[in-house]
């Protein structure tokens, strides 16, 4: 079976005109398709025989939502889903006053090992493939009724490290005759896979690229992030200074805030010294306790100071507003639970 959601338009164009029909159904059928359809029944200016024809052959991989937290305090919902091969994957639907805003999932697990990071704990099963990303997105607005205008690639998975699909998933929900949604209301986030930095800033200038730094040396990120060890610190700082200049963009640092381990002044005044003179934005983000990890956040007075060293030296800061905190399973969380249970 063919997920029609994996098709980019053209691609369905193709597969439309290798059946004998006319090419701008495609357009009809993709149109559909992001609108949320669950069925090829719904589809009602789509001629019957065509549908017969595609429900022969292809399906709509919407995923299945299993469970799904919703937050009092700020109408933030988690999801986990269940995909066709059973497994799960979680996304997160956000509601912020510039509209909603997803998390959403790149892999199902993570080969990458940052040692605080929940979603890594039992490696890599898959990649996900462009439909089942963007799938996360119709699902959610399917059980909100509302829709989505962006979109961060900051779920489970290293995006780099599915870059093809990934890449077609962003040309997917780009595309004016589905979801629409911008390149620039779109952010990828990378744990720092150099090579494709690169690639990243010729192939989307405007996709906002976000890199997981989270220290300032090499021996501490080496310690918390294995991938460090493949590219370390220079080549990231230098891929990241390269595809400022290349885009003209503005780089997100995330940086992780963890008790005694990275929190302090003097790290605060060694990360102003790495990004001195970068066009680019410091997030930083409390740890979230994946208690399996055994790491500790930040006070809310450290996060503060830290914060206002970055300002005092030029660095542009901000401390991530938590939302959902009532429902916990942040950052690959609920998968975890739902796996042990
Ligand atoms: N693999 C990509 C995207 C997924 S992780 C990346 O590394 O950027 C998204 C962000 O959440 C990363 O910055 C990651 O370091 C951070 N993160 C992971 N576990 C976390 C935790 N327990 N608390 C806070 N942030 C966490």
């Amino acid at each position: 079976m063919i997920n029609l959601l994996d098709l980019e338009l053209n691609k369905l164009e193709e597969l439309l005109v290798s059946m004998g029909e006319p090419k701008f159904r495609a357009k009809q059928v993709f149109g559909w398709l992001y609108k949320g359809a669950g069925s090829f029944d719904e589809m009602t200016n789509v001629p019957a025989a065509l549908r017969q024809k595609l429900a022969e052959f292809c399906e709509i991989g919407l995923p299945e939502v299993m469970q799904v937290q919703q937050s009092k305090i700020d109408g933030t919902r988690k999801y986990l889903f269940g995909l066709k091969d059973g497994n799960a994957i979680e996304s997160v639907f956000m509601k912020y006053k510039f509209g909603n805003s997803i998390c959403v999932s790149s892999q199902v697990g993570c080969r990458m090992g940052c040692k605080f990071c929940a979603s890594t704990l039992g490696g890599l099963l898959r990649n996900l493939t462009p439909g089942e990303i963007a799938g996360q997105i119709l699902a959610a607005e399917k059980d909100t009724g509302e829709r989505i205008s962006h979109v961060v690639v900051m779920g489970t998975g290293e995006p780099f490290d599915n870059y093809d699909n990934v890449a077609a998933f962003i040309r997917l929900i780009n595309d004016k005759n589905g979801l629409n949604i911008g390149m620039r209301n779109i952010t990828v986030s990378t744990c720092g896979v150099v090579p494709m930095i690169s690639r990243f800033g010729e192939d989307f200038p405007q996709v906002n690229l976000a890199i997981s730094l989270h220290a300032t040396n090499n021996e501490a990120r080496s310690a918390m992030m294995p991938v460090n060890k493949a590219y370390p610190m220079e080549q990231l700082i230098e891929a990241c200074r390269a595809y400022g200049q290349a885009t003209s963009r503005r780089v997100t640092f995330e940086y992780t805030l963890v008790k005694g381990v990275n929190d302090g002044p003097k790290d605060a005044e060694a990360l102003a010294k790495v990004l001195r003179g970068m066009l680019c934005h410091v997030n930083l983000i409390p740890l979230n306790v994946v208690k399996e990890t055994g790491f500790e956040t930040s006070s809310r007075a450290s996060a503060l100071e830290f914060q206002r060293i970055l300002e005092s030296r030029g660095v542009p800061a901000t401390i991530r507003r938590e939302l959902g905190d009532d429902i916990d399973a942040a950052c690959g969380q609920l998968r975890l639970k739902a796996r042990d249970a």
